[in-house]
């Protein structure tokens, strides 16, 4: 059984101008243990997507789908306490800016020993004048959940934890904060991390230990991960499938090097062109033309069509559907071919 499986989601935000269909019609899955990918430029509706999935979204948005199902339970038959149950337990989330995600005013050490007494089974009493009187004195030094909190902080590679367990966010670099944001989200020990754009914004450095423990803690607490990037060199190195949105459509799905080796969609293959290459930084970089065009009311049928270096005249009045064109590999293009009729 998958852990998450999506079909048919969509969401909407009616505004005076016009209705922005900013996800159309999206099928994902996640199975246990993977991490899987989610990329696309800034704008093609990755992050309202997950929102969806997550029941975030706020009126006016309109989420409609014909199934959201963590571990087999459908999440749009939950009421609200039970989905938030789901979001605090089953499901953490970790977003791009992780100084502003954690709370100034507590030490980094007492938000993450807070999250333990809430998720995990620590023998400590959690009465409410027990938690008021740890949200002023913080928690005991010698309290179990203060222990976990250091070594989550070691598992995440920040040295020192002890001593930094005592630290304000403020007093974290962006690439420290980031790694209390994952010990943070997986003291829930959730089943599902969705992690939204983790190192933009981190030098190149930062960036490979965050995905290398990334992906040594999905071993070590058995966590999916749905990794969330508008950077296709993120996806190369960490994923095991990846996806590829565009204007609130997934165009593109496969396993992540089937995907590299032979990209199918023209959308793809521009990503990758675009995409500088750490083995080969001479290689010419080919900017993608155009942008991610305004979500109102597309006018043409496949919503690449205007940036498109392949288009014909009938992919403005014709949308094209996923293409099965083999070895778990969909692209939703009218020039390709379905596997069986090549
Ligand atoms: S359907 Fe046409 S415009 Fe769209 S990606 Fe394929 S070739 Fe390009």
């Amino acid at each position: 059984m998958s852990l998450l499986e999506v079909q048919g989601l969509k969401t909407a935000f009616h505004t005076a101008e016009g209705t922005v269909q900013a996800v159309d019609d999206v099928d994902i899955r996640i199975d246990p243990g993977e991490i899987v990918g989610l990329v696309g430029e800034s704008g093609s509706g990755k992050s309202v997507l997950t929102r969806s999935i997550m029941g975030l979204v706020e009126s006016p948005g309109e989420v409609s789908a014909e199934e959201i199902r963590l571990n087999g339970q459908s999440l749009q038959e939950m009421s609200d306490e039970d989905l938030r149950a789901v979001r605090g337990n089953s499901i953490s989330m970790i977003f791009q800016d992780p100084v502003n995600s954690l709370n100034p005013t507590l030490q980094v050490g007492e938000q993450i020993a807070e999250n333990i007494r809430l998720h995990q089974d620590v023998n400590e009493s959690v009465t409410l004048s027990a938690e008021v009187k740890r949200k002023i004195l913080g928690a005991a030094k010698n309290a179990e959940s203060w222990q976990r909190a250091i070594e989550m902080l070691e598992s995440v590679g920040i040295p020192e934890a002890e001593s930094r367990a005592q630290s304000y966010p403020h007093e974290f670099s962006g690439g420290m904060a980031q790694r209390a944001m994952v010990a943070m989200a997986l003291s829930c020990q959730p089943d599902l991390l969705i992690a939204d754009e983790p190192t933009t914004g981190l030098d190149v450095t930062i960036q490979a230990q965050i995905l290398d423990e990334l992906e040594a803690l999905l071993t070590e607490f058995d966590t999916s991960i749905l990794l969330i990037t508008h950077d296709l060199a993120v996806v190369a190195e960490t994923t095991t499938r990846a996806n590829v949105m565009y204007a609130g459509e997934i165009i593109e799905r496969a396993p992540t090097e089937e995907l590299f080796d032979n990209p199918a969609h023209p959308y793809t293959e521009a990503l990758i062109a675009s995409t500088p290459r750490l083995e080969n930084p001479d290689d010419r970089i080919e900017p993608i033309p155009g942008s991610v065009p305004d979500l109102i009311d597309i006018p043409y049928a496949c919503h690449f069509s205007p940036r498109c270096p392949e288009a014909t005249e009938e992919c403005f009045e014709l949308e094209p559907e996923p293409v099965d064109i083999g070895t778990n590999h969909e692209a939703s293009c009218l020039k390709r071919e379905p596997v069986g009729d090549l």
